[in-house]
């Protein structure tokens, strides 16, 4: 996110990093009217969607990377709390409605600073509407995964673990960064 270049309080170009008393980090301040700028990660919320041993994906229509696939999952807006965040973005991106099962992956990309969390969900209804953001969406047999179209590695390996669980009958929550981290299951 880029920051602003004039003070979103007062309109004034009097902005520079410091860090506030009492603060731990550097912010934008405001000389003029003292307004403080903070700047937190973005969380995204999605869903992994399995259905008689076949996964939910969707295929981007827009920018980044149109034409590939992914777990439905998208920002969270402000109000809503992450599992309505997940569902919603289920419906937009494939027109299924879906409810929440259990937190499935917990993971953090602090060099982009954004969070991901994904849950289980199970599908109760295909409308087979969706929004513009969507090209398609498909339900794929694991031989049947577009693995190479599917652009972020923790996606994959959202996914690689599901179908290794499903077969295992017994479901992990990961909880660490996009590329190192704990599966913790629980007992
Ligand atoms: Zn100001």
């Amino acid at each position: 996110m880029p920051s602003p270049r004039f003070c979103p309080g007062c309109g004034s170009g009097g902005l520079s990093r410091q860090c506030p008393v009492g603060d731990t980090h550097e912010r934008l301040v405001c000389a003029d009217c003292g307004y403080i700028h903070y700047e937190n990660p973005k969380i995204i919320a999605g869903c992994i969607i399995e259905q008689d041993g076949k996964y939910l994906l969707c295929q981007r229509a827009i920018p980044p990377r149109p034409g590939t696939w992914t777990l439905p999952a998208g920002f969270m807006e402000n109000g809503e709390t992450t599992e309505e965040a997940a569902l919603r973005e289920v419906w937009e991106e494939s027109g299924v409605r879906a409810e929440i099962v259990s937190p499935y992956s917990i993971f953090s990309v602090p060099k982009i600073s954004e969070v991901y969390i994904i849950f289980r969900a199970t599908a109760l209804e295909e409308t087979g509407q969706h929004g513009p953001e969507t090209l398609d969406y498909r339900f794929f047999a694991p031989e049947d995964i577009p693995w190479d179209a599917i652009y972020y590695p923790a996606i994959r390996q959202i996914l690689e673990r599901y179908i290794e669980e499903r077969e295992a009958g017994v479901y992990g929550i990961y909880m660490g960064n996009d590329d190192t981290g704990k599966i913790h299951f629980i007992r």
